[in-house]
């Protein structure tokens, strides 16, 4: 995903050396006419692990058109993944590789040095759309690697009595995502059943963060609100959400990524056509707005 947007950020992992609690409430942005929860980066400019960027969109439904379409642009040293709780999206690249993605599933495209993606609603819709899109910042080492894609049409998952954890990126508990990545991280969707209360070993190296996806839930006896992002810290080895009704959690967590990234949506030439998006590419900023002056650095 883009915005029109050019902003340089500096940012750094959080990286607590101890337990935390603290909220960070998500911005409103729009993508094209598509309403966006932004949770990453947060105040301050800082990431949770690799994880440099959340974007929350839905759950809406819609009657007629494409309410995701962002257009061919291209990203640079990242890994984009994408989660569906309902709906679809339709991934095409400059790889020449094209994915339909369903709940259950995940997108996962490696920049490397370039690449350029575009992404929609498919004409033939459910009418939903629910789901949120993931960075995980690519160490320098990585940063200018050879671009790919990777599609899984289902993830691993493991049942407790108070609910299932769904895997798409890392390891958690007894489930290892087949998605490749390059640093040490955890992405998973967290269903808590009605009445039920899910724990899931955490590992305490790793700072982690949670966003309420859908539904009602507790966590450490304090209610989660939808348009937050939780940020937990370090040293827990375990996190457990109680729920009412029932709820979906995001959590997304790593091993305090030891490097300032830069962050800067870019629009340049280099980058490879998309020829499965039907219309033109995102247009270019002006290279006025190129940069701003970064007061943390
Ligand atoms: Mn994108």
């Amino acid at each position: 995903m883009s915005e029109a947007r050019v902003a340089a950020e500096r940012c750094a992992a959080l990286g607590a050396s101890s337990q935390q609690f603290e909220q960070y409430a998500a911005r409103q942005v729009k993508l094209g006419e598509l309403p966006v929860l932004r949770a990453l980066p947060v105040r301050n400019r800082r990431l949770i692990g690799p994880w440099c960027f959340l974007d929350r969109f839905g759950p809406l439904t819609f009657a007629a058109g494409n309410p995701m379409d962002v257009a061919p642009h291209p990203h640079i040293g990242l890994q984009t993944v994408s989660w569906l709780l309902d709906g679809e999206v339709v991934h095409d690249d400059s790889l020449l590789q094209q994915a339909l993605l369903r709940p259950g599933g995940v997108n996962v495209m490696t920049s490397g040095a370039a690449i350029a993606h575009s992404e929609r609603t498919p004409d033939d819709n459910t009418g939903r759309l629910n789901g949120v899109q993931l960075w995980a910042a690519l160490p320098d080492a990585h940063r200018g690697g050879a671009p790919a894609f990777q599609h899984l049409p289902e993830v691993p998952a493991f049942e407790e009595r108070g609910g299932i954890a769904r895997v798409f990126s890392g390891t958690l508990g007894s489930a290892r995502s087949p998605a490749r990545h390059y640093s040490d991280l955890v992405g998973a969707d967290l269903e808590v059943h009605a009445a039920g209360s899910l724990a899931v070993p955490l590992n305490p190296e790793h700072e982690h963060g949670v966003m309420l996806l859908g539904g009602d839930a507790t966590l450490e006896g304090q209610a989660l609100d939808p348009a937050t992002l939780y940020y937990l810290g370090t040293r827990r080895s375990e996190v457990t959400m109680a729920s009412g009704r029932g709820a979906r959690v995001l959590l997304v967590g790593g091993r305090p990524f030891g490097e300032t990234i830069l962050m800067w949506w870019n629009f340049v030439r280099r980058f490879g056509d998309v020829p499965g998006y039907p219309g033109a590419r995102l247009a270019a900023p002006e290279l006025a707005k190129l940069a701003r002056p970064n007061p943390v650095s």
